[in-house]
């Protein structure tokens, strides 16, 4: 017998901390109404901001590129996988965003490991906020630089290792905190930054499509720019409802990146398909304003009545917003107790989170009624008593 022989007790061991992780089976379009496990489910946990997901135009533009182009793109970027759909995605991208070029990736994940890997390496130092999402932890791991965290959101500790950093600095942050839902203070992020000649690297994940201008995103909302913040990172699968991610900055970096991420070089490129269907979700992000207006409608909605039913909420304005339980049974028994009610929040854990402070994630989108979110709230208030 080898080692793989003690899996099982690692896994019993989860089990009874109440860590163990499984799948649920998802049946049909995601959306508000969610078929899974063969039930009808009221869903608050995707991260489909802007309710594009399942929008029929953007699968109407997918099957129509798939006519065009086939489905596979056949190679790496680099080979022959590089087509006319994903180059004018990324001229979109980068004008919408206002940087001189942008980069498609097929995974936000691969972005971050990608960008870290071509920026830096052994003798250069990378400064994270502490509840940066794993793939900028596990970028880092990668790129052999030096990684220090600096507590959540706080210059005066990010400022410290600043005044110690040694080789080439970037400090990266979230713009938008998966599992918080608040905002990384980006002026002053940009200020400490520019003060000591560091890079600054802003994940955007959570903002692009959902703050700022017409959705430009958490850095656009700050009033900055590529001046300021120089790596700017995006992902094409929550408010735009598709694949995939992008890195936008100067003509420099993009080329850098071509040249040197290896999360790039070494994958097939995405389907192009899916860079059309990106295309039509773009511009519906760009014209359809009234689903982020919608939205902080439902954000404050949500909050005041979670505030007078007095859960403990997190300091977030964004379509993110955590119901925080303490431990991980706590928010287990919660998400079972919602499911019960047949509505979906999944209970966020550790080590996704830190210990003690597993939760509710829940998510709004502009595709939820306002009636829906009385619902939830009506069903969280049963479970507060
Ligand atoms: N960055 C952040 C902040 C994220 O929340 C996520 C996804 N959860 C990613 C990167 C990874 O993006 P993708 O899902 O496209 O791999």
């Amino acid at each position: 017998m080898s080692w793989l022989s003690t899996l099982e007790a690692d896994l019993q061991a989860r089990r009874e901390q109440g860590l163990y992780r499984s799948r649920r089976l998802v049946d049909g379009p995601q959306g508000v109404h969610l078929s899974v496990d063969g039930r009808q489910l009221l869903s608050f946990c995707s991260n489909d901001y802007l309710g594009l997901a399942a929008d029929p135009r953007i699968a109407e533009a997918l099957r129509d590129a798939t006519r065009r182009y086939g489905t596979g793109s056949g190679a790496a970027h680099l080979i022959s996988g590089h087509s006319s759909a994903h180059h004018a995605l990324e001229e979109e991208l980068a004008a919408f965003v206002g940087a001189q070029r942008a980069l498609l990736f097929s995974t936000g994940y691969m972005a971050n490991l990608g960008v870290l890997g071509a920026l830096l390496g052994r003798g250069d130092t990378l400064l994270q906020d502490r509840l940066n999402h794993a793939s900028l932890l596990d970028g880092a791991a990668l790129s052999g630089a030096r990684l220090k965290r600096y507590r959540h959101n706080d210059i005066g500790s990010l400022q410290r290792l600043l005044d110690g950093a040694a080789g080439r600095v970037l400090v990266a942050s979230d713009g938008v905190f998966s599992m918080d839902g608040d905002l990384a203070p980006l002026n002053a992020l940009a200020d400490a930054a520019g003060r000591t000649g560091a890079a600054l690297l802003i994940d955007d994940a959570h903002g692009f499509g959902v703050l700022g201008r017409q959705g430009r995103g958490s850095v656009n909302a700050a009033g900055l720019d590529f001046g300021q913040v120089p790596v700017y990172m995006a992902t094409l699968g929550k408010a735009l409802g598709v694949a995939g991610a992008f890195v936008a900055g100067s003509e420099a970096l993009v080329e850098t990146l071509i040249q040197k991420a290896r999360s790039y070089v070494y994958t097939t490129a995405m389907p192009p398909a899916l860079a059309e269907a990106t295309r039509a979700s773009l511009r519906i992000v760009q014209q359809e304003q009234w689903r982020r207006d919608h939205l902080q409608g439902l954000v404050a909605r949500f909050r005041d009545g979670a505030r007078s039913i007095g859960l403990q909420l997190m300091d977030s304005a964004t379509p993110i917003q955590p119901i925080l339980l303490g431990e991980a049974r706590t928010a287990l028994a919660w998400s079972d107790r919602l499911l019960e009610r047949n509505i979906l929040v999944t209970a966020i854990r550790p080590p996704t989170v830190p210990a003690g402070s597993a939760r509710l994630r829940v998510t709004l989108s502009a595709t939820h009624s306002e009636a829906q979110v009385d619902r939830l709230l009506e069903a969280l208030q049963e479970l507060a008593a």
